[in-house]
């Protein structure tokens, strides 16, 4: 018999009530661990935020990046300036979700073999399929 799980059973998985400070947007979740909702969301100009548990109070902070970008793949903002994430500050402490940008590469720069590289991915996914 194997175990069954908070989140399996409705009427036993807590009921977290979520909004945004920047819309008016409000979701219901039932899950039994720690978990954040995210959303993209109309008050940020379409960024990616998290939502706060309903009622807390917070000023929600947008930290754009100053520095050079390059050839970096980076989160913008509507207006199209980077963005390296979002703060959510409350009275007690603050929340940071950080937008790591991302490199850009190739195989061939990388010196790596198409071929080599597509068997490493499919012996990684058998061994992830193994695991179960
Ligand atoms: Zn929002």
């Amino acid at each position: 018999m194997g175990l069954i799980h908070l989140k399996d059973v409705p009427h036993l998985a807590p009921e977290q009530r979520w909004e945004c400070p920047k819309c008016d947007l409000k979701q219901v979740t039932h899950e039994a661990r720690v978990h954040v909702r995210m959303h993209p969301c109309r008050g940020l100009g379409g960024l990616t935020s998290p939502m706060v548990t309903a009622g807390t109070q917070c000023k929600v902070v947008v930290q754009h990046r100053d520095d050079y970008v390059g050839d970096e793949i980076v989160q913008r903002d509507e207006n199209g300036r980077p963005v390296t994430g979002i703060a959510h500050v409350r009275d007690d402490g603050q929340d940071f979700t950080v937008f790591v940008p991302s490199a850009r590469a190739s195989m061939r720069d990388l010196d790596i073999d198409p071929a080599k590289y597509r068997t490493a991915v499919r012996n990684t996914v058998i061994k992830r399929r193994g695991r179960r």
